[in-house]
């Protein structure tokens, strides 16, 4: 029997480097490590994914076909059969029956286990076959009156190649040995909540007695499974705090002079809607406090947050201090970079531009220009933090599309932003609205405003949905609607796997529209043009000078060309729900009626089907995001599966949200309390992974 070798010393206690380094000699720890186990805490929480039940024998006359059951008998009769292929029969018969046992491969060792007169018992699924109840593949052993029944449920826990059962249920049985754990809540409130020790807790779940309910245990519904949950959630609580906490020790340099942000309200050619006040004075008030402003600004696609980021960069631009702005995508930071600097003139701030593709001196010549304090507002992408360029007074970093950004990214930006106890605000734009549990739980440490408004006179798009069959209809549609003087968007199909193809794509597509619209300029951006080009595409179609933009997803986002009000989208069933709400956001920006056509080719997978179902269904991108996240899990809306982020492993957003409110407010409490009991709850279930669960 395998047993796992790297032991660590005591609970609590992440493994040291030195354990690290044993269990990448140690082929068993190696696997265990796989699994996530390194330490007796992580041991304690590997909790089982089902039972089996062998604390009970069943009369084999009253075996059902589909039970899961142990059955114990005399072998009567043992037969090998077939040829090539030989298939082993045994016959089992105990006082109220028979049942044959078929083994479709086998040791010799079993042979012997399953000798005419051996008595033994079995476990396995009961089938009725040909020639009367049969288990195939039972798991087989020795039994006499010497050997007793298991007491609790037998576990059966997530593994990985290698790692046998029952090397697990050692090793875990060890483990549950050292662990102390004390509990986080006082005993009354803690059940007052329904929730048991923690301790005990675990216990049942890796052995249950065969009086618990089976249903609330698979279902994860059960008290102890309850309690598990709620400690997850509480060190993922407390986690977020603590770095909030953290936060708010670091020290900001006010900005308080809003006479340049007054000025540009002045001077815009629209004035706020009631949603962008509401948030401009919450950024406003917190940009005036001595602590680092941490907000995410949620407003769906075409809510106006550019405004409100120039307002923000005026602010502090007016109290004396550099402000950056970011965007994951050069196209997206080039877009900010020619609508602000249409609102900001020199005399209010001195715009720069930095981007990854300029040559190198001129790079070199706006890095200079910032260092020596010559630029006010630098925009870019998150080259911006990597370029190493050096701010003597940055104030303000603003982030468009944070959700965009790799969890590295972040923590780099973070380390740019902070300088021993001193940090510059930030501020965060996103259009993937984030559902409330959701947002909650991962961003516990973020003040969030939403901007839940969108501009006055924005007609709904439609979206309609057509088969592929159709393109010539489709084609028709745009020759009518650049007649009437609108622009038009082609979405080209997302090929995931070949950028080659993706771009090729592209090409086709473009060909055969220039060659069905020989009267109208057709443009062509892809991912593979020189950013140069590529803003020159974009700008040409922003002019109108452009009517139609064959384009692959680089328009995903935060493109602005209110005259565009057709958008066709090929292979729309390829396209992730977040990536069409974006895409279709692209329209229904100026005065006209705005369509959104949404091609698609048969056959639809269930999953296909139902996303373009909801996208047809809902323009909310709230309603949207809650939908998807369904589809989904929270792991792949926030990005996490390339990020590393270290998933709730048992808690379930949507199934516990009320367990979330719960975690939330104990650990406000005891962190305002400081209760030693915190530190305990964080480390079983975090130790070593903090950093990245708050960046
Ligand atoms: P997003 O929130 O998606 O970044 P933008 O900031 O690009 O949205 O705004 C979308 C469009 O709406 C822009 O053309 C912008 O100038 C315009 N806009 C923003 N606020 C208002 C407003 N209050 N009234 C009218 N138009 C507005
Ligand atoms: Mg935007």
């Amino acid at each position: 029997m395998a047993k796992p070798k790297a032991k660590p010393a005591r609970a609590g206690v992440p493994a040291t480097q030195a354990q690290h380094i044993a269990a990448s000699r140690d082929p068993v720890a190696t696997r265990m490590a796989k699994l996530g186990l390194r330490t007796d805490d992580d041991y304690a929480l590997h909790l089982p994914l089902r039972y089996v039940d062998l604390t009970q024998v069943v009369p084999i006359a009253s075996a059902r076909h589909g039970d899961e059951v142990q059955i114990e008998g005399v072998v009567k009769r043992q037969e090998i059969s077939g040829r090539g292929r030989r298939v082993l029969s045994v016959e089992l018969e105990d006082a109220s029956g028979r049942l044959s046992l078929r083994l479709f491969h086998f040791y010799p060792s079993q042979l012997k286990q399953l000798e005419v007169g051996r008595r033994v018992r079995a476990y396995g699924a009961v089938k009725s076959g040909l020639f009367g109840i049969e288990m195939v593949h039972p798991t087989v052993k020795a039994a006499g009156p010497a050997v007793g029944l298991p007491q609790r449920l037998t576990p059966i826990y997530p593994s990985t190649a290698g790692v046998s059962q029952t090397a697990l249920r050692v090793a875990v049985g060890e483990a549950l040995e050292r662990v102390r754990w004390p509990d986080p809540l006082p005993a009354d409130q803690r059940e007052a909540l329904g929730l048991m020790p923690m301790r005990e807790a675990v216990e049942l779940l890796h052995a249950p007695l065969p009086r618990e309910p089976r249903a609330a245990l698979e279902e994860r519904t059960h008290p102890a499974w309850r309690t598990v949950i709620f400690d997850e959630l509480l060190a993922q609580q407390l986690s977020l705090r603590e770095s909030r906490l953290r936060r708010s020790a670091l020290r900001a340099d006010p900005l308080t002079i809003g006479s340049r942000a007054a000025a540009l309200l002045d001077r815009l050619p629209f004035k706020l809607t009631g949603a962008q006040q509401r948030v401009w004075r919450e950024i406003a008030a917190d940009l005036g406090r001595a602590e680092p402003m941490n907000r995410l600004l949620q407003g769906d696609v075409g809510s106006g947050k550019t405004v409100i980021a120039a307002l923000a960069a005026l602010q502090a631009v007016g109290s004396g201090y550099q402000v950056a702005l970011m965007a994951p995508t050069e196209i997206l930071a080039e877009q900010h970079h020619r609508k602000l600097i249409q609102w900001i003139d020199p005399s209010m701030a001195r715009v720069a531009w930095l981007a990854g593709s300029m040559k190198e001196p001129d790079k070199r010549a706006v890095r200079q220009a910032v260092a020596e304090g010559q630029v006010d507002l630098l925009i870019g992408t998150h080259a911006l933090i990597q370029d190493s360029v050096v701010f003597p007074s940055l104030g303000l970093a603003i982030v468009d599309e944070q959700h965009r950004f790799g969890v590295a990214q972040r923590l780099a930006l973070r380390g740019a932003l902070q300088n021993s106890d001193r940090s510059a605000h930030q501020l965060m734009m996103s259009a993937t609205p984030i559902p409330r549990t959701l947002a909650m739980s991962y961003y516990a440490d973020l003040d969030v405003s939403v901007i839940d408004e969108l501009p006055p006179g924005r007609k709904p798009v439609v979206t309609k949905l057509i088969n592929a069959s159709r393109r010539d209809q489709v084609v028709d549609a745009i020759r009518a609607a650049l007649a009437e003087g609108r622009q038009i968007y082609w979405v080209c199909p997302l090929i995931e796997e070949s950028e080659a193809l993706d771009l090729q794509n592209a090409i086709d597509a473009h060909a055969q529209l220039a060659a069905e619209l020989p009267d109208w300029p057709v443009g062509l951006v892809h991912g593979r043009l020189a950013p140069a080009e590529k803003a020159a595409v974009m700008s040409a179609f922003s002019d109108g000078e452009l009517r139609v933009l064959v384009a692959t997803t680089v328009i995903e986002v935060g493109v602005d060309v209110p005259n565009a009000s057709l958008m066709i989208i090929e292979h729309a069933e390829r396209f992730g729900l977040a990536q069409l709400h974006q895409l279709r956001g692209r329209v229904g920006r100026g005065t006209a009626d705005s369509v959104c056509v949404l091609l698609f080719k048969p056959p639809l997978s269930d999953t296909a089907r139902e996303r373009l179902r909801i996208i047809f269904e809902s323009a909310d991108g709230f309603e949207i995001a809650r939908r998807d996240l369904l589809l989904r899990g929270p792991g792949e809306l926030l990005g996490a599966r390339q990020s590393g982020l270290p998933l709730l492993r048992y808690a379930d957003l949507e199934r516990d949200a009320e367990l979330v409110e719960t975690a939330r407010g104990w650990a406000e409490r005891m962190l305002r309390d400081g209760s030693p009991l915190a530190r305990p709850v964080i480390d079983r279930w975090l130790a070593g992974r903090q950093a990245f669960a708050q960046a």
